[in-house]
């Protein structure tokens, strides 16, 4: 038996839903969202499940009194779950947010979460452990940073919080050790991949550069052999290239998300964050996720003057995001919302998103509330309400068609068959 199919028999078993304890439920009276409108049924729920048929024996009747039932929303990028804070917790689950995805953690940061995290009262969370780059490459300067306040040791760095991988035979050297972390999935950055070789060899571009491209067929090839997904950082449209075409599963954050470097003037230079019709193209055809993360960015040019730039270029920036992320809409990409904010979360991304109008609320609530789990949880029957899927719901008090605000407006929450505490 391989070590992948170990692990996926022990995330089956993690799976099982509570045999005892979880109570049966008639939840009649609700609408319930189907991924376009909200449909009056009646559902029951036994042992954590939706199922299809009244269970023999009810132990409560829940009236959902015309609410409005949607599946609970994730959170497809954040770093603010390790160690599981519970403020933070308790933050996502008054949100709805019951998924969270954390793509750049200590390797320890699951086991940690044992008995905190992915227990019915919290909220379930996934980590990639150390992220693949380059020597210097992102997240270096945070690294460094961290050691300097006293956060992180010099050991932190290098083979724990990232993996600095000088070229293949290095890459091949540590991934037996990689994957013996056990991570959830595989994270691998790329920085402006166009101009690696210059980036990589110049101490001004510390910090910023990432994996050498070239390597990341190899890594993709590996990743998956052992029954994991890959998600990409990017940065440049070329990086967006790069990740299609080597088939990652995920691409985290927009081009263009930040400026080069962190210096605003750049943001001059949309050009090279347009993200090109055919990697949409193929994106949408390889089922790949594209996670936004471009809610700070956005409200920093809603800052007007105080941003720093001329109101040409928050134009043309905000305009640039438009057009991307329509394209991707367009080409029929599977968009998920994610926020990077470590003192936010994908509300205030969907938020910040919606002020871009480049989708109606409709698109939004079905990015958030469907789309954005499964990319967290693909093998989980979640964001669903058929006969196998798990019971979790959130049941809003008013349409969130009608007034986006209402998706916070959250009377009950149950989380697999278990009702949370308001
Ligand atoms: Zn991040």
């Amino acid at each position: 038996m391989t070590d992948s199919s170990l692990r996926l028999i022990a995330a089956l078993l993690l799976a099982t839903p509570l045999s005892s304890g979880a109570q049966s439920y008639e939840l009649p009276h609700g609408r319930w969202f189907d991924g376009n409108s909200f449909v009056a049924r009646t559902i029951y729920v036994d042992r954590g499940v939706i199922v299809a048929r009244r269970p023999a024996r009810v132990d409560s009747t829940i009236d959902l009194t015309g609410k409005f039932i949607v599946p609970p929303y994730g959170e497809a990028h954040n770093h603010n779950i390790e160690g599981s804070p519970p403020a933070t917790i308790k933050k996502y689950l008054d949100a709805g947010i019951f998924y969270v995805k954390d793509p750049c953690s200590f390797p320890e940061a699951s086991v940690e979460a044992v008995g905190k995290l992915n227990i019915p009262s919290s909220i379930d969370g996934v980590f990639s452990g150390g992220c693949l780059t380059s020597v210097d490459g992102h997240p270096s300067g945070l690294v460094r940073r961290n050691i300097a306040r006293g956060s992180m040791k010099p050991t932190d760095g290098d083979g724990r919080f990232l993996h600095a991988l000088v070229d293949s035979t290095d890459f091949e050297r540590r991934w037996p050790g990689i994957l013996a972390s056990k991570p959830d999935f595989i994270k691998v950055i790329l920085v402006y991949s166009e101009e690696h070789a210059k980036r990589a060899n110049d101490p001004a571009y510390f910090n910023w550069h990432g994996m050498d491209p070239a390597l990341l067929p190899l890594v993709v090839a590996r990743t998956h052999s052992a029954g994991l997904r890959v998600s990409a950082h990017v940065e440049s449209a070329a990086d967006f290239h790069a990740a299609v075409t080597a088939g990652v599963d995920e691409i985290n954050h927009m081009p263009g998300f930040r400026p080069d470097r962190d210096s605003v003037s750049t943001m001059t230079r949309v050009k090279r964050y347009e993200i090109a019709p055919a990697d949409a193209r193929l994106a949408a055809q390889r089922g790949t996720y594209v996670v936004t993360t471009l809610g700070e960015s956005t409200d920093f040019l809603a800052m007007g003057d105080k941003a720093g730039l001329d109101s040409a270029t928050r134009k043309q920036v905000r305009d640039l995001y438009v057009r991307n992320l329509k394209l991707l809409r367009s080409s029929g990409v599977r968009i998920a919302i994610g926020s990077d904010a470590f003192r936010g979360n994908s509300m205030t991304e969907i938020m910040s998103i919606r002020t871009l109008g480049a989708f109606d609320d409709r698109e939004l609530l079905r990015m958030w509330s469907i789309v954005t789990p499964k990319t967290i949880f693909p093998g989980r029957h979640i964001a669903c309400f058929d006969a196998g899927c798990e019971a979790s719901l959130l049941a809003l008090d008013g349409d969130p068609l009608t007034d986006f605000k209402n998706t916070q407006r959250i009377g009950l929450r149950m989380k697999r068959g278990v009702l949370l505490s308001p």
